[in-house]
């Protein structure tokens, strides 16, 4: 049973063709690879699934619910509730402490700030980096940063965490432990991953892969 279903996607920038009739499904708690060469449309694909850009034509179904078919305000609440994500570059907003980075989402959904901060800090723990809790983004390393910013993509609960090359700044090590603490956590608490990266040993994590070519995708079972 799906929980996310695009469907013949198409998207052009100026006079390229960023995605030219891709489809992939995301089942829940699912961890679909979203794997191809540079400029095939991965990221866009990504962004089409997430309801960040929207596709000229085809569709993007979540829960039943047809993305393009909501008002901006109703998919952006549902992009606050029901997705995480998580860039190569956390995206941690310099000026917030990582605590107050990791209660961001929930002070944004209307959570007073001691509630969101305890949560926070739990998160925190899990991505064992409770230390960073009171050091702004630019005071930690790459490996804690992004970290941080996996706990700011789980502390909502999210159905579907959205993740573009999450260890593509990151060393072997950091990367790996990195990609260990989200797909536990996501397993944990029964959450989809779509996992757009091109390096084939974080592609290993998942339980399905898709495959990109221009424009284009290809669902692959995984054989184990
Ligand atoms: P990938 O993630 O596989 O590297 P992208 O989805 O980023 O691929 O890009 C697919 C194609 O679309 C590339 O040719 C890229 O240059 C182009 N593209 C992506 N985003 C934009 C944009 N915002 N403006 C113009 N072209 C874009
Ligand atoms: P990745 O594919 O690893 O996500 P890119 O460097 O391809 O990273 O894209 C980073 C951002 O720049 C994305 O938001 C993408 O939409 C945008 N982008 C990619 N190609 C172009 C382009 N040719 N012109 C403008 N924006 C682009």
């Amino acid at each position: 049973e799906p929980v996310l279903v695009g469907t013949d996607l198409r998207k052009t920038y100026s006079q390229t063709a960023a995605l030219d009739g891709a489809s992939m499904t995301v089942g829940a708690g699912e961890i679909v690879a979203v794997m191809g060469p540079s400029g095939s449309g991965k990221s866009t694909l990504l962004h089409c699934m997430a309801g960040i850009v929207a596709p000229e034509s085809g569709t993007v179904v979540y829960n039943g619910q047809t993305l393009s078919a909501m008002s901006d305000k109703d998919r952006s609440a549902l992009r606050r509730t029901e997705f995480g994500f998580v860039f190569q570059f956390g995206q941690l907003v310099p000026e917030l402490t990582c605590l107050e980075n990791v209660a961001l989402p929930l002070r944004l959904g209307g959570l007073a700030r001691a509630k969101a901060e305890e949560s926070a800090r739990e998160w925190l723990a899990r991505l064992e980096v409770d230390g960073t809790a009171d050091k702004r983004p630019g005071e930690v390393s790459g490996g804690q940063g992004q970290r941080v910013a996996v706990a700011r993509a789980l502390v909502t609960g999210p159905k579907v965490i959205f993740a573009d090359e999450p260890t593509g700044a990151l060393d072997s090590l950091n990367g790996e432990q990195v990609m260990r603490l989200l797909i536990d956590t996501a397993k944990e608490t029964g959450a989809a991953i779509v996992l757009v990266t091109h390096e084939p040993r974080v592609a290993a994590y998942s339980d399905r892969e898709v495959i990109v070519r221009d424009g284009r995708a290809r669902q692959v079972e995984m054989v184990q």
